[in-house]
């Protein structure tokens, strides 16, 4: 939707055929941070594009406020990455330390606390916290509320939206595509491929290659309470309506969107370590959604070389990426360069190299 929107404000004729409501949609079941810190080991040019959409941030929640009269409540109050253990502060420096040296890092800040360091950011902290990195550019949003505003904003700007319109098959022939779907075939002169975990099937139709797996991750909400969390930590949010959400949880699960105790409840026992008084709240809500998965873990954006026209944008942290999608993708995808003079590390041809013998 974010792509969508961009596009649909640069002044294009845009058509979003989407599944129904009984769908496997990350959007709706996300976490909602938009992170910085630990983002980019073994791709630095995917911490450098996280930390631009950070920075764009700003201009994406003023732009769909001004256009939708909605408040996707951005802010970057900076994340903590609590630790529960000596061993877990040490790898994560080492963690961090590798992170930064890799080539063409771009640096970010952010510090290793101690106990009573992390203490003065964030005082409810429990006994068991052992310290924690800090990084002032992480932030959140009300993901729903973005996903929401994204689709008003689009209505506004003149797109078209279409629910119940799975595509089965796309035919790419004499300069047009025709998209199947159940409720009828549609014509288009360009297509972009930005349906999560769809696009693993749909993209050989367009000569172009998406492999991505879902990947569960489990959230637990509570009662809502006071505002009592001045930083973000990064398995721990206070929402901007009072709950308190978690979520700890990266399971192999495939298609099983299910929940679970024996997960949850590790994820509680952690978080109540981490923040004493949460053992005193009501949890209210559990859900688990599907990440979308690219194999390296990284964005794949790409355009067909046999299908002219046809893109492709699938990524993990498309909160945190949204402002880079809505504000920059569209403009690369009207000229034609996605993939190409720009963005080129993010092109599926990575996975694509021959083993070495
Ligand atoms: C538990 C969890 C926590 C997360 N936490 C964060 C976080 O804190 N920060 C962050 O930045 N990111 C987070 N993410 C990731 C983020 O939610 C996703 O990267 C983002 O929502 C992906 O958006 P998408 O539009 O690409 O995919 P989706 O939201 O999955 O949407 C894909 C859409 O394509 C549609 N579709 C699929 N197949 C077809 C078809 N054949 N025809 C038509 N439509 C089709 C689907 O119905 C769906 O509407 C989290 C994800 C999960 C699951």
């Amino acid at each position: 939707m974010a792509i969508a929107w961009g596009l649909a404000r640069r002044g294009r004729k845009v058509a979003v055929l989407d599944e129904g409501d009984v769908a496997h949609r990350a959007s709706r079941g996300n976490f909602a941070l938009v992170w910085v810190q630990s983002k980019g080991h073994g791709m630095s040019e995917y911490a450098l594009w996280t930390m631009q959409s950070s920075q764009r941030w700003p201009e994406l929640a003023v732009a769909i406020e001004e256009e939708t009269g909605l408040d996707v409540c951005f802010r970057r109050p900076g994340g903590l990455h609590l630790l529960l253990s000596e061993r877990e502060v040490e790898s994560r420096a080492n963690a961090l330390r590798r992170l930064h040296n890799q080539p063409g890092m771009q640096a970010f800040d952010y510090q290793m606390l101690n106990h009573n360091a992390v203490a003065k950011l964030l005082p409810q902290i429990g006994p068991q916290v052992a310290g924690a990195s800090f990084c002032p550019a992480d932030g959140d949003v009300n993901a729903l509320r973005l996903l929401r505003a994204l689709h008003v904003g689009f209505a506004r700007a003149g797109g078209s939206y279409h629910s119940n319109h799975a595509v089965s098959r796309i035919e790419a022939r004499a300069g047009e595509f025709r998209l199947h779907t159940a409720a009828g075939e549609i014509a288009a002169g360009k297509v972009v491929l930005a349906a999560g975990l769809g696009n693993a099937r749909l993209a050989p139709m367009l000569g172009l290659d998406a492999p991505v797996r879902p990947q569960r991750g489990q959230i637990i909400v509570t009662e809502k309470v006071a505002p009592f969390m001045n930083h973000i930590v990064h398995t721990i949010r206070q929402t901007d309506e009072g709950g308190v959400m978690i979520s700890d949880s990266v399971e192999e699960a495939g298609y099983d969107p299910s929940v679970g105790s024996e997960v949850l409840s590790i994820m509680a026992e952690r978080a109540v370590r981490m923040l004493p008084l949460l053992a005193r709240l009501n949890v209210v809500r559990c859900w688990a959604a599907l990440r979308v998965m690219p194999k390296d873990g990284f964005p794949v954006y790409d355009q067909s070389d046999t299908c002219a026209g046809a893109f492709l944008a699938t990524c993990h942290s498309g909160v945190t990426l949204a402002a880079n999608h809505a504000l920059v993708l569209p403009s690369l995808i009207d000229a034609g360069t996605l993939g190409r003079e720009d963005l080129d590390a993010f092109r599926a041809r990575r996975f694509h190299v021959s083993p070495a013998h």
